[in-house]
């Protein structure tokens, strides 16, 4: 094999993955970034430097991983989310940019509480990305993360060493199954499973690679979504917020299931796309009844 450069790599991965990713040249950036251990600022900076045959081996294979249809973020093993590095593996659900419209609206509510120690829980937490993120914003709250995966509750752990976040205690649990009956939170936040199993996109993409379990919920995707509302309300302190992620379809079926279960200012934000994409209300317990 002839030693090639930077650049004809680069031509050369995009060529091949034109057909199959909408992103071809950006893969090839990431992927030979990713060989070389570098940021892609460096692809830029050196086109015509010439790669060890090793380096164009290995770049090969991964160019072969992502025709196959593999998202980038498993061939790298990381994936940016609230501009902080998360590890990922297929135990989990790779962290969406919409989800970060979920932080950051948590944040806005979160911040008229000034230096109060609130209480948070993440259900379903994943690679720990919207619980580490908010720790990383809030130090001073207390943060409880769970996940029925315990190969997701181990990379969340990993994510929050790597990351230096100590204030997110993370454990497995199916939704509340394993939090304390003690506890209550001032907000619980979820990025459920919400598509229905005879949706399409389920079979197009990224998301093929994806644990079913972190994507897929009965009744038309709202099964879990239900189930959360229901029992958080055991959970929240007074007054207290749930926080949720959903299908851009939803949010009128969610603000029903909220407002039947005698949650009050329910409100759907919308996520980059335009797209309904969160919906969140406040439990008070005294008006419940
Ligand atoms: N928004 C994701 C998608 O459409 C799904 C995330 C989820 O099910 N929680 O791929």
């Amino acid at each position: 094999m002839q030693n090639k450069t930077i650049k004809q790599l680069i031509s050369i991965g995009t060529e091949l993955l034109k057909n199959s990713s909408d992103s071809a040249k950006l893969d090839a950036q990431v992927l030979l970034g990713f060989v070389l251990n570098k940021a892609i600022t460096y692809l830029h900076t050196w086109p015509d430097k010439l790669l060890a045959e090793a380096s164009t081996f290995q770049y090969n294979e991964l160019v072969q991983r992502r025709l196959s249809g593999e998202p980038i973020s498993y061939i790298t093993g990381m994936k940016e989310f609230w501009s902080l590095p998360f590890f990922c593996n297929p135990a989990t659900l790779i962290p969406r940019p919409d989800t970060e419209i979920l932080v950051e609206h948590v944040l806005i509510y979160g911040q008229s509480f000034g230096n109060e120690k609130l209480k948070c829980l993440d259900l379903g937490t994943g690679t720990g990305a919207i619980a580490l993120s908010l720790a990383s914003e809030m130090p001073h709250w207390i943060i409880d993360a769970v996940d029925f995966n315990n190969d997701a509750v181990a990379l969340a752990n990993k994510n929050a060493k790597n990351l230096d976040l100590t204030t997110v205690e993370i454990y497995q649990s199916d939704w509340f199954f394993q939090v304390s009956s003690n506890k209550s939170f001032d907000i619980i936040v979820s990025n459920p499973p919400y598509i229905d199993d005879q949706d399409i996109h389920l079979k197009q993409g990224d998301v093929r690679f994806e644990p079913l379990s972190a994507l897929v919920a009965e009744n038309n995707g709202l099964a879990d979504i239900a189930n959360i509302i229901v029992q958080a309300k055991s959970y929240l302190s007074d007054g207290g917020a749930l926080f949720l992620e959903h299908g851009y379809k939803q949010s009128d079926k969610v603000k029903e299931i909220f407002i039947a279960n005698g949650y009050i200012e329910a409100m759907t934000i919308k996520d980059y796309g335009g797209n309904d994409r969160v919906t969140w209300a406040k439990f008070n317990k005294d008006k419940s009844h």
